[in-house]
């Protein structure tokens, strides 16, 4: 089986990385020649570091950013705080990092373990079969696989070649981005300022460099091409937070028109989407490219599944049926952030007394964190596989002891495989009972306890999601879940 993946974007390039570490032939076509001088996306979460380390990408770029452990929205001179300090996961904070370190690492990944690259290759057409897909590249060329991803971002041609429905709206929501250099003091935060005329978030890159977003009411009728000039940020940054932040310099301005939208299908036969091309949505929240990092994990354990043959007749089908709700709860969280910010005239007068209670109340800020991490994405679980206590929720890191060493999960997945995790005195035949579906199932013994539940076993999904937990299951069981999820042996 071969694959084509369009666009070498950092969801494009996660899944070109993932399918050639599992042995997939694959090919990625990118319209780019040179590599893009958009700074876009400034923060990494803590699933999608999760996913980072299960691939050994997350220490290195934990060294080039800056941890920040929380969010201090200021609402018309009143401070609050909001914890991004995840006590459940090894990164507890938002990474501050411009989205093209990301993209180098997930390049260097993806060439080091085989994917083909080809940069100058623009896809214009596209026709399906039952045996595959053929793509038409400018100038006349064509390229066909068994399979095709447009990651190809929010004009995606893909998408459009499908005829797949982008359905949603602009907001007539015009957004300033610019890298500028500080000099006033602000804390080690995300930092939201929302007043009457508007929002503006700073979050930290180090060295007095911040990223701004701005999104300012009085200026909602520019045209998206006229250039961002530093007066005009200085001026936004005054009014709308109320302080003069003392912008020493700027070294990269965009505009844009914010939307959301989301496809209709991630699926159609032979092709997916994945990325901006499935969903866009307002920045506020930065959780565009996590969302995207996401997509790719999900879907590539699946299509090495089906390359190397064993994947079960519904699981190509579980992208679009686990990816698509994220997708419109990723939306609908960046929606409410836009609206709070954007809010009316009789919104904004009560908004500074309101808001507070709402921020402060533990179960919204959880269920927030939650959201805006990505911590809190489960799955349901598939229809013709055993459920189980904590089934489709996401696994930590553990640390684990095997054969007296100390160890973590994480360093054993990222490579399409399963973990089927046995606790010490688990009566389930050891790693005997995996060994037939040893090519896709790694089996971990285990010292000590497992610490997840009361789980003395679990089997892993690929992507770092629970399959199946059970306490002291007979080796028949699990045999039977093996076979669940896995195909026969
Ligand atoms: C101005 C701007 C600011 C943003 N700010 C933030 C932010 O602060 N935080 C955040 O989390 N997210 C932000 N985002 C969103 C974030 O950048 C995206 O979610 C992320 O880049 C999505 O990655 P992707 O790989 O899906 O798509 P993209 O990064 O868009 O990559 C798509 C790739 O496909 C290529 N391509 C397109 N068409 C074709 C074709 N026909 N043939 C071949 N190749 C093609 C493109 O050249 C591109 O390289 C921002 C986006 C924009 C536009």
């Amino acid at each position: 089986m071969s694959v084509i993946i369009v666009g070498a974007g950092p969801t494009g390039l996660m899944l070109a990385g993932d399918l050639a570490a599992a042995g997939v032939p694959v090919k990625v076509l990118e319209r780019r020649v040179e590599e893009s001088n958009l700074t876009r996306a400034f923060a990494l979460h803590a699933r999608s570091l999760e996913l980072l380390a299960m691939r050994g990408l997350a220490d290195g770029l934990v060294t080039q950013g800056v941890q920040v452990p929380e969010v201090r929205p200021r609402i018309k001179g009143r401070e609050l705080v909001f914890n991004m300090r995840h006590p459940e996961s090894r990164f507890p904070y938002v990474l501050i990092l411009g989205q093209a370190r990301t993209e180098a690492a997930l390049e260097e990944r993806a060439r080091g373990l085989g994917a083909e690259m080809v940069r100058g290759a623009a896809v214009v057409g596209l026709t399906q079969d039952g045996e595959g897909v053929t793509l038409t590249l400018a100038g006349g060329r064509t390229e066909r696989a068994d399979y095709v991803v447009g990651c190809d971002g929010a004009h995606s041609v893909v998408r459009r070649l499908l005829s797949v429905e982008f359905s949603g709206r602009s907001h007539d929501t015009r957004i300033v981005l610019a890298d500028v250099l500080l000099q006033a003091d602000l804390p080690l935060a995300v930092n939201p300022f929302i007043g009457d005329d508007g929002a503006v978030l700073l979050p930290p890159y180090g060295n007095g460099w911040f990223r701004a977003t701005i999104w300012d009411r009085t200026r909602q009728g520019v045209p998206l091409g006229e250039p961002v000039s530093i007066e005009e940020v200085r001026d936004a940054l005054l009014r709308i937070t109320g302080r003069d932040l003392q912008v020493a310099s700027m070294r990269w301005s965009t505009r844009f028109l914010s939307e959301r939208r989301q496809a209709r299908h991630y699926r159609a036969a032979r092709v997916f989407l994945a990325g901006d091309a499935a969903h866009v949505h307002s920045p506020l929240g930065a959780m565009g490219m996590s969302t995207g990092l996401q997509d790719a994990a999900n879907l590539s354990w699946k299509m090495a599944a089906a390359h190397r043959g064993w994947a079960p007749q519904w699981l190509l089908d579980t992208y679009e049926s686990e990816r698509h709700p994220v997708g419109r709860m990723v939306l609908r969280m960046t929606d409410l952030l836009r609206r709070l910010s954007e809010a009316p005239a009789p919104v904004r007068l009560v908004r500074p007394y309101v808001a507070p209670a709402i921020i402060n109340h533990p179960r919204v800020s959880e269920a927030a964190r939650m959201t805006l991490s990505g911590l809190g994405v489960s799955y349901p679980v598939p229809a013709g596989v055993p459920g189980s206590p904590l089934a489709g929720t996401r696994v930590p890191d553990l640390s684990l002891v095997i054969g007296g060493r100390a160890a973590r999960l994480y360093d054993h997945l990222g490579d399409g495989r399963f973990v089927l995790l046995q606790a010490a005195g688990a009566d389930t035949g050891g790693r005997a009972v995996g060994q037939p579906w040893h090519d896709r199932v790694r089996t971990l013994d285990c010292d000590g306890p497992l610490l997840l539940g009361k789980a003395s076993t679990i089997l892993v999904r690929p992507d770092g999601y629970t399959a199946w937990t059970a306490t002291y299951p007979d080796a028949a069981r699990t045999r039977e879940v093996l076979r669940g999820w896995c195909g026969r042996a």
